[in-house]
């Protein structure tokens, strides 16, 4: 069962948290129990395939709900493609999550999500509405692993000139049971309307539910990478450390399960652009969100990170159990360039933005640790952000075949300025 967080008392089923996506109270759902995976799934993980141990590790969260053949159909349709591990240097690697159809890891959380309610939906006449906000992949990732899909209509608001071209194009060329709301603010805007959404008794026949990383459908997928990169690691036998590019903080968060359920992760690191509400928080313990800023890597500018009360969770809130395991550091768009460069002359990788961030954190906090070896998660193919990685390493990057289709398609938005026209759209 999964409780709300403003609400212990209040649980519901997997598939329940799935359709609502936020508990009525406004809670984020949790996870009432985690139970540590047995000692010998670790002791022969190398041995095992990507879908098994994605499937061991989802297993627990979906209990009875989905049958184990289906469960698997599920994994085997959301992987279908590679994670695979880079080494920059000795003790330095990249696990690049971008090879998925729109080149975003948040492909694997929306192929896992859109499977799961297709499955609930089966023998239903409902329809669900998915409502979701995006600074950035989210969207493209969302509207790909949703398109087409029956009984689900998907509703997705961007804010306006925020996104890279190539973001744009992937979220508002789909058509069919996609659209797309371009928002007159920023990311928190967007946010906020669809959490207001939510909230609306006028809208409750819309069977509204979310596709962030708070639907837990969303997010637990996404410890499945932490698993894949121990069980390529686990040989060299040191300290892993992982570090990941974070703006809602969905995706560390399933590391930080991972680990819970077992998994020997030994440190964290919250790599962070300017919007650095999580490393303030871990220098006094108050949680100050601040209005997000415009950075070079928009997938991160999140000023009031949605899944760091998950973390808190799992702390119990407190700085010092904080402290063992998991920091944040914060990067600015200056030293993101610079290092990008520096990765590029060193080893030849070619880093974005996002990527680069995570790369930062991750040397700084290997400083503090002895014969350890570190990962960052690479969250985004380069041609993502090719208006910054082309000029920044003085290269021309070829075009992946699943950029090349969205290019020559035409964009299709409605323009939206506040939650009334939302509204007035989602009742229409
Ligand atoms: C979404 C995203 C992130 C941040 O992930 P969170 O789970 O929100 O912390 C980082 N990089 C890229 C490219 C993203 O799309």
């Amino acid at each position: 069962m999964f409780f709300s967080l403003n609400n212990k008392n209040h649980l519901v089923t997997f598939q329940q948290a799935v359709i609502q996506g936020l508990a009525p109270d406004n809670g984020l759902y949790f996870p009432e129990k985690l139970t540590t995976l047995p000692q010998d799934f670790f002791d022969a993980i190398e041995n095992l395939s990507n879908e098994e141990i994605a499937f061991q590790a989802i297993k627990q969260f979906v209990g009875a709900e989905i049958p184990e053949n289906e469960l698997k159909k599920i994994i085997s349709e959301t992987l279908s493609f590679d994670f695979p591990l880079i080494k920059l240097d000795e003790n330095v690697f990249s696990l690049e999550l971008f090879h998925g159809p729109t080149m975003a890891f948040k492909d694997v959380g929306a192929r896992f999500m859109s499977r799961c309610l297709t499955y609930f939906n089966k023998n239903k006449n409902q329809k669900n509405t998915v409502l979701v906000a995006t600074s950035g992949d989210t969207g493209g990732a969302v509207a790909s692993g949703f398109l087409g899909v029956k009984g689900v209509d998907v509703v997705i608001l961007y804010p306006s000139g925020k996104v890279s071209d190539i973001q744009e194009r992937q979220l508002t060329t789909m058509g069919q049971n996609i659209t797309a709301l371009e928002v007159n603010g920023v990311f928190d805007d967007c946010q906020d309307m669809v959490k207001k959404a939510f909230l609306d008794k006028d809208l409750k026949y819309k069977n509204l539910t979310s596709a962030n990383s708070i639907n837990i459908a969303r997010w637990l997928p996404q410890m499945f990478y932490f698993f894949f990169a121990y069980k390529e690691l686990k040989k060299l036998n040191k300290k892993l450390i992982i570090s990941c590019p974070s703006g809602n903080f969905g995706n560390i968060c399933a590391g930080i399960i991972a680990k819970k359920i077992g998994l020997p992760i030994a440190h964290f690191v919250a790599s962070t652009n300017a919007n650095d509400t999580i490393p303030r928080f871990l220098v006094d313990g108050k949680y100050e969100p601040k209005p997000s800023v415009a950075t070079i890597s928009n997938a991160m500018d999140v000023g009031n990170p949605s899944n760091f009360i998950r973390i808190q969770e799992i702390y119990n809130n407190d700085l010092s159990e904080f402290e063992k395991e998991f920091s944040s550091y914060t990067f600015s768009d200056e030293e993101t360039l610079f290092e990008m460069q520096n990765i590029f002359a060193n080893t030849g990788y070619i880093s974005e933005p996002h990527g680069a961030i995570g790369y930062l954190g991750l040397k700084k906090e290997m400083q503090n640790h002895a014969d350890c070896v570190g990962v960052f998660l690479e969250t985004a193919h380069p041609i993502k952000f090719l208006d910054t990685v082309e000029p920044t390493l003085n290269i021309t990057l070829d075009i992946p075949k699943q950029i090349e289709h969205v290019l020559n398609k035409q964009k299709k938005s409605i323009k939206i300025l506040n939650y009334d026209e939302l509204k007035v759209f989602l009742i229409k």
